[in-house]
Parts: C-alpha cells; sequence; structure tokens
C-alpha cells in the first residue's frame, strides 16, 4: 500500500478554469495548504482546446468576412489575396503555450502545489496519485476536496466507423483546410465550427436532427440563424435522419492534414456524402472516467454528471463539485464563479459562509456568424412559467448600418434582430435575447441590466448611443 506522503487543507482535482479558480480562491485569498492535481494540460478545456482557441479561430475567420464586405465600401481586391491558415493556427498554439505558462505561474505565485498526474479516489479524503511523468503512485489527503475535472466531447457509440469522425478536442489540430467536412451536432460547439469552415470557404455540412439548431435557446434565434446559416452557404440537412454508418475510404496520413482524408457518411435514409472531415458535436460527457469516484461513492445524475446542491456540495461530506463535471451551464465563467464562491465558503471569514453562485440569468454568447447573445427566460420558457397573459415580449429586427453600402439583396440576408421577455404589469425584463454584429460585445452590459431586475421602464430611461445597433434595445416599441 502506498503511503500518505502530502496533507493539505484543499485538493482540487482539476487545472481548468473552474478548478484553478477555487484553488486560487482558497490559496491565494485565505491560505489555505492547497494542491491541484492535473492529468493534462494546464488551463483545461478552455485555454487548449476550447474558448481560447475558438475565439482565436472565429476572429481569423472573421477577418475573411471583413475582406468581403470591404468590396462593397469599395476596397478593390481585383488581384485577390490568400491567407495562411498554417501559420496563423501556429501563432495560436503559441499563444496558448503562453497562457499554460500563466496559469502555472499564478498558481506558483500564490502558494498553489501543482501535481502532474492522475488521481483515485481512495476514500472521502484521500487519493492515489499516478504520476504523468513516470515514478511511484503516491497518496495525498484533504478535508475538503473538490472535483473538477471537465468534461469531455462525445462520439455516438452505435454507430459503425463513427471513430473515424474527430471531435472539438482534434479540431484544433487541424493546420490545413480541408474542401468539405461535415458537421454533426445542433449545439454550441456545431454551429461555432461550422460557422468558422464556411466563413474561411471549407464546403461545410451541417447535419441536424431538428428543423432547427441551438433549439435550446428562443425561437427567434433557432429559426434566424439556422435560416442565415443557409444563406451564407452552408449545407444545413434539417431533420437528417442520422447516420448509418462511416466508412473510411482514405486515411489522412497526419491528424493536422484533412485534405487526403476521405469518409463516406452513410445516412439512415440511403443517401451518401463524401467528405474530407466528419466532426461529431453531439454533447460532452462528465470526465469521471479513472477518478474511482464509485468508491465513495457520490451521487450522480441521470446524464452521468456529479450531482451537487447549490453549494457545490456532492452527497459525500468534503467533497464539492464545479464546472463541467456536473453538468451546470457549461461555461467557463461559470466555473470559475462558481470555484471562487466555493473557496469563500470553505475558506473565508464566517461572513462568507453563505457563498454559492446564483445560477439564473447567466449570458452567454454563441460565436456564431453573426454572434448570438442570450441570458434568462427565452420566451415560451417564460410563458410556461408565468403564463401567457403575463409575458409581454418586444421585438425588433433590422439591418445595421454596417450592412448599408451591400447590395440590397445581400443587405437583406444580414440579421440583427433582438427580444425582450418581459412580465407584467411592471414589464420586469425575464429574457434578452440578440443576434447580429457585435452582440458578442454588447451582451454583457445588458447582462448586468437583467441580472439587477430591470424593466422596460429602466431601459427606456437609458439614453440611447447613436448610431449603434444595441440602442435599439432602449427604444423598443
Ligand atoms: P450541446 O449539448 O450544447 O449541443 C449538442 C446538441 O447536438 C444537442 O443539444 C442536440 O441537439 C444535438 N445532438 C445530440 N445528439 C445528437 C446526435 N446523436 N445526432 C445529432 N445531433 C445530436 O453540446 P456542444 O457539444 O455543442 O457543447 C457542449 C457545451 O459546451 C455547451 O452546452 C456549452 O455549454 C459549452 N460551450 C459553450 C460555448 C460558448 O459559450 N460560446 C462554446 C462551445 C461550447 P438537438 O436536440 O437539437 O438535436
Amino acid at each position: 500500500m502506498a503511503p500518505i506522503t502530502k496533507q493539505y487543507d484543499y485538493i482540487v482535482i482539476g487545472g481548468g478554469s473552474g478548478g484553478s479558480g477555487t484553488a486560487r480562491r482558497a490559496s491565494g485569498w485565505y491560505g489555505a495548504k492547497t494542491c491541484i492535481i492535473d492529468a493534462g494540460v494546464s488551463g483545461g478545456t478552455c485555454v487548449n482546446v476550447g474558448c481560447v482557441p475558438k475565439k482565436m479561430t472565429w476572429n481569423f475567420a472573421s477577418i475573411n468576412e471583413t475582406i468581403k464586405a470591404g468590396k462593397h465600401y469599395g476596397y478593390n481586391f481585383d488581384n485577390g489575396y490568400s491567407f495562411d491558415f498554417k501559420s496563423f493556427v501556429e501563432k495560436r498554439d503559441a499563444r496558448i503555450k503562453v497562457l499554460n505558462g500563466a496559469y502555472e505561474n499564478n498558481w506558483a505565485k500564490e502558494g498553489i502545489e501543482l501535481i502532474h498526474g492522475t488521481a483515485t479516489f481512495v476514500n472521502e479524503h484521500e487519493l492515489e496519485v499516478t504520476p504523468k511523468h513516470g515514478g511511484d503512485p503516491f497518496r495525498v489527503t484533504a478535508p475538503h476536496i473538490t472535483i473538477a475535472t471537465g468534461s469531455f466531447p462525445t462520439k455516438p457509440e452505435n454507430i459503425p466507423g463513427s471513430e473515424y469522425g474527430i471531435t472539438s478536442d482534434e479540431f484544433f489540430l487541424i493546420k490545413h483546410l480541408p474542401k468539405t467536412m461535415v458537421f454533426v451536432g445542433a449545439g454550441y460547439i456545431a454551429v461555432e465550427l461550422a460557422g468558422v469552415m464556411n466563413a474561411l470557404g471549407v464546403e461545410t455540412h451541417l447535419f441536424i436532427r431538428h428543423n432547427t439548431f441551438l433549439r435550446k435557446f428562443d425561437p427567434m434565434i433557432q429559426e434566424t440563424m439556422t435560416q442565415h446559416y443557409e444563406d451564407l452557404g452552408v449545407h444545413v440537412h434539417r431533420n437528417h435522419p442520422g447516420i448509418k454508418e462511416v466508412v473510411p475510404v482514405q486515411a489522412a496520413a497526419d491528424a493536422s492534414d484533412p485534405r487526403e482524408k476521405q469518409l463516406k457518411i452513410i445516412s439512415n435514409d440511403g443517401t451518401e456524402l463524401i467528405t474530407n472531415e466528419l466532426l461529431w458535436a453531439i454533447g460532452r460527457g462528465p470526465e469521471i472516467r479513472g477518478l474511482g469516484v464509485d468508491k465513495i461513492p457520490v451521487k450522480r445524475t441521470k446524464s452521468g454528471h456529479i450531482a451537487v446542491d447549490k453549494y457545490q456540495n456532492t452527497s459525500v461530506e468534503g467533497v464539492y463539485a464545479l464546472g463541467d463535471v456536473t453538468g451546470q451551464a457549461e461555461l467557463t465563467p461559470v466555473a470559475i464563479a462558481a470555484g471562487r464562491q466555493l473557496g469563500n465558503r470553505l475558506f473565508g471569514p464566517p461572513e462568507l459562509k453563505d457563498s454559492h453562485l446564483e445560477y439564473d440569468k447567466i449570458p452567454s454568447v454563441v460565436f456564431s456568424h453573426p454572434e448570438v447573445g442570450s441570458t434568462g427566460l427565452t420566451e415560451p420558457e417564460a410563458i410556461e412559467k408565468y403564463g401567457k397573459d403575463k409575458v409581454k415580449v418586444y421585438r425588433t429586427r433590422f439591418s445595421a448600418m454596417y450592412y448599408d453600402v451591400f447590395p440590397p439583396e445581400e443587405k437583406k440576408k444580414e440579421p440583427t434582430e433582438f427580444k425582450l421577455v418581459t412580465i407584467l404589469p411592471d414589464e420586469k425584463i425575464v429574457g434578452l435575447h440578440i443576434l447580429g454584429k457585435g452582440c458578442d460585445e454588447m451582451l454583457q452590459g445588458f447582462g448586468v441590466a437583467v441580472k439587477m431586475g430591470a424593466t422596460k421602464k429602466d431601459f427606456d430611461s437609458c439614453v440611447a448611443i447613436h448610431p449603434t445597433s444595441a440602442e435599439e434595445l432602449v427604444t423598443l416599441r
């Protein structure tokens, strides 16, 4: 039996956004003796294969869109222009390495010990660690242990050949753009990554099971964005019957270059499509592989995520969980905020003993083309909660000034659309849904207002900033 080698006040399993957030609060603010055990690369999904590389790639693709818009403004590209995706990816990866280092520096500065290895529960206060870079397993123990191991992108288990497709993790290995690419899924990841590829000139197919994508969003967003993706040239396969089989025709010599790769995708209706790459974006599963949670055992939700209460407590005293592994609003800032609150509650002064994250009215943005922003209830959710006669909706659709110089038929296709969902009699805003150019940056401030309980009258009392798209939100009739 491996001897207990180290005792801590706080052990955090997982060095992603949530794990880092809670460890830094516990150690940096309150001096708890803390370690992070991380099996992967510091920074977790967000930094390495999520928000950061995704947003940088979205920026890269948006520049291509801006160049195209430039033609309408009178910029001349008669001699063409080109871009070098590989060199961009190398710059992006270099930036990520800097961030990996920044995470580790911050932990070191704040007295957090980083252990590279895989942790497995022995009991509720003790973990066995298998070091990543060799050496004997050892044990660590603490009265408080937080599971912040995140999630992983899933592939379907029952489709022959599904393993020949990739997930968002491998998307970020691509250095040479394929000619054609198929995306399966209808959530953030499918919509964001399909949008990027389409904007870069890749023939993009999106297989969705229903008539619209982003179905957890307000119907306005679902309908407008699905239509707009079609207008942009994405082949949206609405009501797709599902894939029956994926047949490898030709393999790629290296994962960074899918240009030579060929897959035959056979759908359940018998149709076939040959493509260079297939990406599954059908959801993410809790990363508890090898963690030994069954040994404690903590309660799990129906989807297999670790069940927690509003304080991030699991069913086992002294064991907590936060972030994607809990399946609660799988967003980086949610994990960070939940982690900090947990750090406050466990190690902060008595007045913070009730600290917890409020999971309602969390704003989020889909980096689609154009961007989508949303906070609070959708219109159907508000009707279900408050009753139809209590819900008053304000809505507008217009063409942003940016598109004024576009040919009319193209201008017409560029949507900007806003919706406020309010509750009578005082018209408290319970939902705000926006899509259009600039909505990513627009949402945060409105998110504060909605979180504070703003009413329509509060919005109306704020003087508009002209000329912007955002001003339409304070002048809705
Ligand atoms: P999501 O759970 O958001 O979406 C996956 C969707 O794919 C499902 O909702 C479902 O939609 C569809 N789907 C599920 N199974 C299948 C199937 N077998 N075949 C076809 N379609 C299927 O997962 P994602 O992977 O997109 O993202 C995971 C999480 O990561 C998100 O929930 C989000 O919280 C987070 N994220 C956030 C981002 C951001 O903030 N910008 C960016 C990226 C990720 P339907 O029922 O309509 O078919």
